[in-house]
């Protein structure tokens, strides 16, 4: 099948998933309140890869003769990896970089996973080759996955072996078919509108009493005994005008609950060897095959935020000032930022020769991924003190058709901005009301935390890259110039 259009899509999402949402089960996520618009948003992105306008940037030409998503391909090449920039970049300038989890997002993390396969079949061979099957079955039926890798947070100081067994998703025990797992993880994004998910990687473990926890494998999302545990939707539900961020990407967040969920035995790719699952997520070059989609839809998302800053300033002239000057030029030093480490990324990629597969440069992912959660925090900063009191003074649309007919047009002059940008297809409210759903409404809080956790935390992270960093090089620089003998000698 290779490549699925929307309709395809929508129709896989109608079965025996559990997703239970505001204390009862959802029947059918295409229809239900609260996710039918996200689930209409993941369908436009299959659209859009089967668009005759599209195909040329996002697909390319697989093993069978079909056309995949190019996120699905091993990149074997510069070039490759090149051209899952633009397939990547087509989706997320489309949509201004508001959908965290478009499917190629997962779609490349399982090219990693199969990339890896030498690392999976190290002391299991089958390991390794179930890793190369499962790929080739998310890119034959074009599968849009979810993943779970988190441990749940309920005590991040006591070793896991000495927790309660099974907070964590962890094998129970063989069957002649597969494995039982039993546990929960998080924070499975997207899962109400997936067919599978994948977990692997997490926790790091250590010895026999967290031997249990060492597990990759994938599994349908509408698995017997799995359950997909919501936070509340924070689509509202109303007019696209008033929340038309809300209303469209709304990828809701779900805490994974494996009660004895039977897992097919060619569905793992890591089981139980301290070793191998401990150092997977090095060898498979995780940031490195993630990051990059990270990177390309962070580009997308903060120039859509450079553009909506600079609206709103326009609106009110206020971009005369100064004070507002240096907030958008600063956002604009972050987007060029963004824009170099995403050509560095590629252009300084490197081939791993243990499998002849190109990854990412590691230095730029990693910086990229580093700096954004502090650059988003202040972006939505700088467009809340550039906005001030506009984004409280912008009615629904509901309302200001009311007042308009109650008091008469001329009561729409209060609402207008200085600045007429009508020519460019702006007008004042609905302006505001985006940006509000951007930096203010419950899913804008959502995004902030998005930004902030959801590949891990950066801040332990940049403790992880001091101490990895070798600093050899830069402690020979500072004792030279400790040594009064230096230059006068040289
Ligand atoms: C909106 C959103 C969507 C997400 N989507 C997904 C998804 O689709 N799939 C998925 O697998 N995960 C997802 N995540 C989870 C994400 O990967 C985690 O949030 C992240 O790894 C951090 O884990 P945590 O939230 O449990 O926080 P913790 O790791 O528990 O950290 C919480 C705080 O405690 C501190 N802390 C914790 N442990 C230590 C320690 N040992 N030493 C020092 N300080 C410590 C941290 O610095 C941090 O400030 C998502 C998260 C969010 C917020």
């Amino acid at each position: 099948m290779a490549m699925r259009d929307g309709a395809a899509y929508l129709a896989g999402l109608k079965d025996q998933r559990r997703i239970w949402h505001n204390g009862a089960l959802v029947k059918d996520v295409t229809t239900a309140p609260g996710f039918a618009n996200a689930a209409r948003t993941i369908a436009a992105y299959y659209d859009f890869q089967c668009d005759p306008a599209n195909r040329e940037i996002v697909a390319y030409e697989d093993e069978d003769g079909e056309r995949s998503h190019r996120s699905f391909k091993i990149p074997r090449s510069k070039d490759d990896l090149r051209k899952r920039t633009a397939a990547y970049a087509a989706w997320a300038e489309h949509t201004g970089g508001q959908l965290g989890r478009a499917p190629d997002y997962m779609n490349a993390a399982m090219a990693g996973v199969a990339a890896a396969s030498h690392h999976w079949g190290q002391s299991k061979p089958e390991l390794g080759e179930h890793a190369e099957h499962i790929l080739d079955h998310c890119r034959r039926n074009d599968v849009c996955l979810t993943h779970t890798f988190v441990t749940p947070q309920i005590d991040r100081k006591t070793p896991l072996g000495e927790q309660e067994p099974y907070l964590n998703a962890g094998v129970v025990k063989r069957t002649s078919d597969g494995v039982i797992v039993r546990g929960s993880r998080v924070l499975g994004t997207l899962a109400p509108f997936c067919d599978e998910n994948v977990s692997f990687g997490l926790p790091i473990i250590k010895g026999e009493a967290e031997l249990k926890y060492a597990l990759g494998f994938t599994i349908p999302v509408d698995a017997p005994g799995l359950h997909w545990v919501c936070r509340d939707s924070f689509d509202p539900d109303r007019s696209r005008r008033d929340y038309p961020v809300s209303s469209r990407f709304e990828e809701i967040d779900t805490v994974a609950v494996f009660d004895d969920v039977e897992v097919p035995w060619e569905n793992v790719f890591d089981f139980q060897d301290e070793q191998v699952h401990n150092a997977a997520l090095l060898a498979m070059q995780f940031q490195e095959s993630l990051g990059h989609h990270v990177i390309v839809k962070n580009v997308a998302k903060t120039r859509f935020l450079l553009g909506l800053a600079h609206l709103i300033a326009e609106s009110a002239q206020t971009n005369s000032f100064i004070n507002v000057q240096i907030r958008l030029g600063e956002i604009v030093t972050m987007l060029q930022t963004l824009e170099s480490i995403a050509v560095a990324a590629v252009e300084g990629s490197v081939e791993n020769p243990a499998n002849g597969v190109w990854y990412c440069n590691a230095n730029a992912i990693t910086a990229g991924l580093r700096l954004y959660p502090e650059y988003y925090v202040q972006i939505i900063d700088h467009i809340k003190q550039i906005g001030g009191s506009n984004f409280m003074a912008a009615p629904s649309e509901a309302n200001m058709e009311a007042v308009t007919e109650a008091v008469g047009p001329s009561v729409e002059r209060y609402f207008k901005g200085a600045a007429d940008m009508t020519e460019e297809g702006i007008e004042k409210v609905p302006l505001f009301r985006l940006a509000w759903d951007v930096v203010g409404t419950s899913l804008a809080g959502r995004q902030e935390l998005y930004e902030r956790f959801f590949f891990g935390d950066q801040q332990l992270s940049k403790a992880n890259s001091y101490q990895r960093f070798d600093k050899a090089e830069a402690v020979e620089m500072v004792r030279r110039l400790l040594d009064p003998e230096w230059l006068s000698k040289s």
